[in-house]
């Protein structure tokens, strides 16, 4: 399935972002995450392979014809009746031709996630190029952007030699030698720092902290003259505490960063779970609200942090 490091597999590319980087900026979405966090929006983009996606309310007025169309027998009908059709995920977890998805004419199957050459991405950023303004770019993010390492830096130094700013956005849970590749090319950092106990970020995100403090210990004593913004989703009962908060600013503040983006949980990637067969442990969780924000916000500004709220980030 994979394509060797001569294509990197994306799972979203979007124009015209103005939330993570400065200026107008060319989102790209990387497949494939090291974490595996609950709350996380973007499920399709989780594993280094293509994913079927089903979206029942296309699925209508059809013969059903993705049930002889599958090999793998991976397909059937729901026994309720209608045109709902069931997909044995464990079948489709190894298939690799989609053969339902090119019999669907409705596009009720999708397939999340393309194989793509750095020339290939190279001609789109050159179409977009007019419309980023002086300031903007490009903006890598995912998924971890940096899990395909040999594409990502092959990518990196095309856009550095074209003259195309570059921002990253990471979990930083990677080997220091990718981030030392990477950090030339890349003016702009955005990296996640979730939670300051390392046994709460493994039950929350699947892996421990450490490695990720490190990296951050690290890129700040370098003399890599970009700029670093550390941001924090903030999930309900997993680190919206003042205790936290409080951790975190002082880890910052060691470390001689001084600004934090807080970005509020919110469940926009919820029907994404359902379409790939996926259950969502925050299906009920209610959004934060401002006034919780604010709260965390003031925790930070005591201890002389910068703390940006949601896309109020100033680039
Ligand atoms: S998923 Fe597509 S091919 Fe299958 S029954 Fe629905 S519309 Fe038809
Ligand atoms: S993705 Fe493959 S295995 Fe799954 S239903 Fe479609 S054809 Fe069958």
């Amino acid at each position: 399935m994979h394509e060797g490091v001569s294509k990197g597999l994306i799972f979203d590319i979007q124009g015209h972002s103005i939330h993570d980087g400065p200026g107008t900026r060319t989102l790209v979405f990387l497949s494939g995450c090291p974490l595996r966090c609950a709350w996380c929006s973007n499920p399709e983009g989780l594993v280094l392979q293509p994913q079927l996606m089903y979206k029942p309310r296309l699925c209508k007025d059809c013969p059903a014809r993705c049930v002889p169309g599958c090999p793998k027998g991976a397909a059937r009908q729901s026994e309720n009746g209608g045109s709902h059709i069931l997909f044995d995920r464990v079948l489709c977890d190894s298939c690799d031709t989609m053969e339902c998805v090119k019999v669907c004419y409705m596009r009720a199957l999708q397939t999340s996630g393309k194989w793509y050459a750095v020339d290939e991405l190279m001609r789109l950023f050159n179409r977009d190029r007019c419309y980023w303004g002086p300031e903007g770019g490009i903006t890598l993010t995912g998924g971890e952007p940096l899990l395909q390492q040999e594409f990502v830096l092959n990518l990196l130094a095309r856009c550095h030699d074209a003259g195309i700013a570059a921002c990253v956005e990471t979990s930083a849970y990677v080997p220091r030698t990718v981030l030392l590749a990477a950090l030339p090319c890349i003016q702009w950092l955005f990296i996640d720092l979730k939670h300051m106990d390392s046994g709460r970020h493994r039950q929350g995100t699947g892996v421990p902290n450490e490695l990720i403090l490190d990296n951050l210990r690290w890129i700040s004593r370098t003399n890599w003259p970009g700029r670093l913004v550390v941001r924090t989703p903030v999930v309900p009962g997993f680190n919206d505490t003042v205790a936290n908060a409080e951790a975190t600013a002082e880890f910052l503040a060691e470390i001689g960063l001084s600004e934090i983006n807080l970005l509020p949980f919110h469940r926009l990637g919820a029907s994404k779970y359902g379409q790939l067969g996926m259950s969502y442990e925050y299906a009920e969780q209610p959004a934060v609200g401002q006034e919780a924000l604010e709260a965390l916000a003031a925790v930070y500004r005591e201890k002389a942090i910068t703390c940006h709220l949601g896309s109020d980030t100033p680039f």
